[in-house]
């Protein structure tokens, strides 16, 4: 499936991203764990076409992705700030996509509908964006990406305006819908427990580099380095005066 090989990235002469290598398989949610400002948005933003990497490849299905423009890649991408439209209502911000595809009206009615019963809004398509929690929100823009079956969906901290019982059940239920909807997903965070709670696999991102790649229950036992552990919030004896 998705597959990025040796990417690097620095700004202003500053390397951000050293020697980035991972791949999203089929169906499975990956979710990137890193501090804020280690360079988790621009590799979201470099998978979807908005932004280049120095070197390396992004391919998907082994096709190079660099010539291909963001809106041909067939990705959906779902934000921190919702990014709805709040001129249009609800039926409207999920049908967007849809719309653009031109397809018949029929058939957009049908599957906003579905989408909406998915995230559980049944009855919202007349309400405003800003009649809606952050919560419901976000449930829309999910809505939204998922209408118009993306090949790979992409979360950049879409729970971090949210508090936290809110974000418990949000999680939750984004775990069933991607295990239903088997899209593979790239879930970005820097919250250790939110990743543990949505990844089929964990991936560290540290100084620029991928420090540890595995199965939460792996990464959890055998984080290998101080630093991955420090990451995944582990206070270990072992660990005391580290800091
Ligand atoms: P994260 O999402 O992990 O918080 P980002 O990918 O947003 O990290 O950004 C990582 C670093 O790269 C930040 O220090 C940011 O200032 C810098 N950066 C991101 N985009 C640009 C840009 N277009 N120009 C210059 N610096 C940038
Ligand atoms: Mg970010």
């Amino acid at each position: 499936m998705l597959e990025l090989i040796n990417i690097k990235k620095s700004y202003e002469q500053k390397p951000l991203l050293k020697n980035i290598s991972f791949k999203v398989d089929a169906g499975k949610t990956i979710c990137l764990l890193g501090a804020s400002g280690s360079g988790k948005s621009t590799i979201l933003r470099m998978i979807a076409g908005l932004e280049f990497p120095e070197s390396g490849l992004i391919l998907f299905n082994d096709i190079n992705l660099a010539p291909i423009p963001p809106h041909l890649r067939d990705f959906g991408l779902v934000f921190q700030d919702y990014g709805l439209f709040p001129h249009l209502d609800i039926f409207n911000n999920v049908a967007f996509g849809l719309k653009m595809r031109n397809l018949p009206k029929e058939k957009i009615n049908i599957r906003v509908n579905e989408m909406l019963g998915m995230v559980n809004l049944q009855g919202f398509e007349k309400r405003k964006v800003t009649e809606l929690s952050g919560g419901e929100q976000q449930r829309v823009a999910l809505a939204r990406a998922l209408a118009v079956q993306p090949r790979l969906l992409m979360f950049d901290e879409p729970l971090g305006a949210l508090d936290r019982t809110l974000k418990e059940d949000l999680l939750n239920e984004l775990r069933k819908i991607l295990d239903k909807t088997k899209i593979p997903a790239i879930y970005v965070t820097h919250d250790h427990d939110e990743a543990f709670a949505i990844a089929d696999r964990i991936l560290l991102l540290h100084d620029g580099e991928i420090i540890r790649d595995g199965a939460p229950d792996d990464v959890w036992k055998n984080p290998n380095s101080i630093q991955a552990a420090r990451m995944l919030g582990i206070k270990s004896p072992l660990l005391s005066g580290e800091g």
